[in-house]
């Protein structure tokens, strides 16, 4: 018997800086099991221009997505570290998936109508998001997703377009299944709503004690109740129930206490991710970023070579 792992892969946009959001709902998960599978990790730039049309903007933030990941400890031996532009095939097979679903279809995602909701311009890219990210699944047999609950339905929305495909031209592509974190869920930003790069409502991952701070003070607090709700439940990533119980009874209704408490418990747990983070340069960015593009296509080129063949491309 062979004993081939199983494909994971997992992506970030480019699309701002890491939040803590981030960090629990996919690099944590990612990072407990990246080693006992054939690993992918991509920096979604192209997804990023939904969002961005700022050059410089998408060029820094994938340079530092790629220090985030070195910097929590990814491993670039143990898993194939690439950007999604450095790969054609991604493109090609998001057009062929966009031809397998309908627009009635795509027009029930839930992210794209909270983006749209929340100001987002509603362009076509946006729009057709999923399928560009069934493509970066589907390109390398992935089996395995590691995705914070947010992306759940995206997960749906790939294994749909998988297999409307392989009902219209065969078994060619595999089906993913997710693999969502339990008990983390959707971390809540400083407004109470999802935390987003892209809402401006982060507590960023790799921030100065400042910006940590600046946006800790800014979580918003009901009056009403003796428990910030908002500020407990991204307290709950960093300290036991029991502990954060005794906490939030002996400070209870002062709010700003628990919200110093809440900046101390994150700091302790970034200050040493983010020395580590200010020795990784960019230079070294670029040679695994190198590297990871030519692995990533050796694998996509032969399964989207099947499908060209399939769809009656390849002559
Ligand atoms: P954007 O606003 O540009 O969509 P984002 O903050 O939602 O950015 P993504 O790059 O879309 O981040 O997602 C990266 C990963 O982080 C995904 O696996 C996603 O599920 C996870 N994630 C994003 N936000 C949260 C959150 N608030 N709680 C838990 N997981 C999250
Ligand atoms: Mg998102």
């Amino acid at each position: 018997m062979t004993n081939i792992k199983k494909r994971l892969l997992t992506g970030i946009q480019a699309s701002g800086e890491l939040h803590i959001g981030n960090y629990f709902g996919a690099l944590k998960p990612f990072l407990e099991i990246y080693k006992d599978y054939d690993s992918f990790l991509m920096v979604a730039d192209y997804h990023a221009l939904t969002s961005i049309r700022d050059p410089q903007a998408i060029r820094q933030n994938t340079i530092n997505v790629v220090k985030d990941y070195l910097a929590v400890g990814v491993d670039p031996s143990k898993a194939v570290i690439f950007r999604q532009s450095d790969n054609q095939d991604h493109m090609e097979m998001g057009w062929i998936f966009d031809c397998m679903v309908t627009v009635p279809f795509l027009m029930q995602a839930h992210s794209y109508k909270d983006k749209i909701a929340k100001g987002a311009e509603p362009n076509a890219g946006l729009f057709t998001y999923p399928m560009l990210m069934a493509a970066d699944i589907a390109l390398y047999d992935t089996t395995v997703v590691p995705v914070g609950e947010d992306q759940r339905q995206h997960l749906e929305y790939t294994r749909e377009a998988v297999g409307k495909f392989n009902r219209a031209y065969g078994e060619i592509l595999q089906e993913p299944t997710e693999k969502i974190v339990k008990g983390v869920g959707v971390v809540p930003g400083t407004d109470g709503q999802k935390m987003s790069k892209s809402y401006k409502n982060t507590i960023p991952l790799f921030g100065t004690k400042e910006e940590i701070e600046k946006s800790v003070m800014s979580i918003v607090t009901d009056s009403t109740g003796d428990i910030p709700e908002n500020v407990y439940a991204i307290h709950t990533l960093f300290r036991t129930k029991e502990d954060l119980d005794s906490i939030y009874e002996a400070n209870k209704g002062r709010y700003g206490d628990l919200k110093k408490i809440l900046i101390e418990d994150i700091e302790k747990f970034v200050g040493p991710m983010r020395e580590k983070r200010n020795a990784i340069t960019d230079d070294e960015v670029k040679q695994v970023l190198a590297d990871g593009a030519v692995q990533a296509k050796s694998v996509s080129n032969s399964i989207l070579a099947k499908v060209r063949e399939a769809i009656g491309i390849a002559l």
